[in-house]
């Protein structure tokens, strides 16, 4: 039995293992020489990318920069035209990306739920088709809706009668619900209004933080991008204009392109209230 599936019988295991053993818990994921275009026209030119196991990488950058075609090439729902990307030791191909893709979680900007299932229905469609048992199923549910603050009466409804924060709650514990690897969120929070948004920034810190996921988070917003990373990737054309820590980008830029996507978004830079 491999790992992961040791894991998904068992949801709980890996934290407690981690927190027990001082384990890193998530995965690696490895981008070299990755390249993508689309008419002729490059998209993604990326030389070198890493996420590092249990900590969270924001991909930033103006809208058409890339983010998108660069999460879909990591969860393997695009082939890469040139280059490899490595899923902890298994290179992600059309041949393995399908037993891949349930070690990973994929939040969508306006969360991709399907409109004719319940919250539940979509929360548990994975779970279902690789054969869960309704018991298990269950409590995985019971798990998530607790860790997420989803209103459990909200389960029975459909997603057209959600609020767009309960919506992307739902499409979150879609995403966890085979206990992932790497967890991969495009815009999450994009299409919400402010207050909405902050309370559902500050769940989403916490839950990286308690899973200890490897995290891969798209924004374009500099401010969202220092609360939640580790590291950020400056996109710029489909390449890396620079990687660093925030303060890196703020006081180190590696070109004037640099300076100016942080000019353009300076109160990310010094308004503490919203940021920390
Ligand atoms: P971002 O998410 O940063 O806004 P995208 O990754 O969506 O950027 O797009 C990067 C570039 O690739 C854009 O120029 C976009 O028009 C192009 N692109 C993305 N997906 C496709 C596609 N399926 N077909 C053609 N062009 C695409
Ligand atoms: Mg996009």
């Amino acid at each position: 039995m491999t790992r992961s599936l040791r894991r998904i019988q068992d949801p709980g295991s890996r934290l407690r293992l981690s927190h027990r053993d001082g384990n890193v818990p998530g995965i690696l994921l490895d981008l070299n020489g990755v390249t993508k275009s689309f008419d002729g026209e490059p998209a993604v030119r990326v030389d070198s990318l890493r996420a590092l196991p249990g900590r969270t990488l924001v991909l930033i950058g103006a809208s058409g920069s890339g983010k998108s075609t660069l999460l879909r090439l990591m969860v393997g729902l695009l082939p890469p035209d040139r280059g490899t990307v490595t899923l902890g030791s298994t290179e992600i191909t059309p041949a393995t990306a399908p037993r891949l893709r349930r070690r990973m979680g994929y939040v969508i900007q306006d969360g991709g739920l399907f409109p004719h299932l319940t919250a539940r229905g979509n929360v548990v469609l994975m779970a279902r088709h690789v054969g869960w048992r309704a018991d298990r199923v269950e409590s995985r549910l019971r798990e998530l809706v607790e860790l997420t603050r989803f209103p459990p009466d909200g389960l029975d409804r459909f997603p057209a009668q959600l609020s767009g924060g309960q919506r992307q709650r739902v499409s979150l514990m879609r995403a966890l619900m085979l206990d992932p690897d790497l967890l991969l969120l495009d815009e999450p929070l994009g299409a919400l209004d402010p207050l909405i948004r902050s309370d559902l920034q500050e769940d989403l810190r916490r839950i990286f933080r308690t899973l200890g996921k490897t995290v891969v988070l798209v924004t374009h917003d500099l401010g969202e991008a220092r609360y939640f990373a580790d590291r950020i990737v400056l996109l710029q054309e489909g390449r890396v204009a620079q990687e660093g820590t925030f303060e890196d980008l703020v006081e180190r830029p590696k070109s004037p392109f640099v300076t100016r996507f942080v000019r353009a978004q300076r109160w990310a830079a010094t308004d503490d209230e919203v940021t920390s």
